[in-house]
């Protein structure tokens, strides 16, 4: 089984489905991490780590770091360059070019070969903009696909009692929810490796708990799939539903 993760920033990758990553490996998966942008408009750690002009660099080397703790596998970049945040948190997407990242994302395909493509799901989460480029970009590149095209799955997808509501995709249900408690340690590695972005994972549920949290205290140990394409109206049945369901990690969602 051959996954592209395609994504927009460098964390992306764990917080929204690095246990889903780490356990398709512990199968025997391969995975490709195809990574939009190199997070260089975000947050520099609290204190700051690294000057702003810095941060890309630091975040390649953190996204290299979290990899290798996910299980491995190689690391592409395309290369936009990821928009300050504005004023009152404002997001940005990384570009207006659509066409050209379809195009780059198709080539991306093409190269790789995967079996199945796991991105951002349809509300970009929290609505961020580069995340919803890079769902809508995924969508374009594979239903324009004339023969051999990838199954398209989304991450963060709806479910009862969602373990962090603000990250659901409120219009993706689940048709896969996974057990990933048994990936906790490497996908808690994987999110220490993002040191610029440290702060930033602890900062809501700690101000929710009243408490300083960890790293490792805030990582979700459910995570959940949805199969975009081939769109279906009865439980996927493909080879990589197989593969997790056969597991024993994952089980199906039902409306
Ligand atoms: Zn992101």
């Amino acid at each position: 089984m051959n996954i592209l993760a395609y994504y927009a920033h460098p964390d992306d990758e764990t917080m929204l489905m690095g246990g889903t990553l780490a356990l398709l490996i512990e199968l025997g998966a391969r995975v490709t991490h195809l990574c939009a942008t190199r997070g260089e408009g975000g947050e520099r750690g609290d204190p700051p780590i690294c000057r702003q002009a810095e941060l890309g660099r630091v975040r390649t080397s953190e996204l290299e770091c979290a990899v290798r703790a996910l299980g491995g596998g190689e690391l592409r970049f395309l290369g936009y360059i990821d928009p300050l945040v504005g004023e009152g948190e404002a997001l940005y997407p990384f570009t207006q070019d659509f066409e050209r990242l379809v195009t780059e994302v198709r080539q991306t395909i093409h190269q790789v070969k995967p079996d199945a493509v796991i991105t951002h799901g349809s509300n970009g989460e929290y609505g961020h903009p580069a995340h919803l480029l890079c769902h809508r970009s995924a969508l374009a590149a594979v239903a324009g696909m004339p023969t051999a095209a990838p199954l398209l799955y989304t991450c963060q997808a709806a479910f009862p009692d969602h373990p962090k509501p603000r990250l659901q995709n409120d219009d993706d249900p689940a048709h896969l929810i996974l057990d990933v408690t048994s990936m906790l340690p490497q996908k808690s590695a994987a999110a220490l490796c993002h040191r610029s972005q440290h702060a930033l994972f602890v900062r809501r549920a700690s101000e929710a708990a009243g408490r300083a949290l960890t790293v490792p205290e805030v990582m979700l140990g459910t995570e959940s799939l949805r199969r975009r394409l081939p769109e279906i109206t009865s439980p996927p049945d493909d080879a990589l539903a197989r593969l997790l369901l056969a597991s024993g990690h994952a089980r199906v969602n039902l409306p």
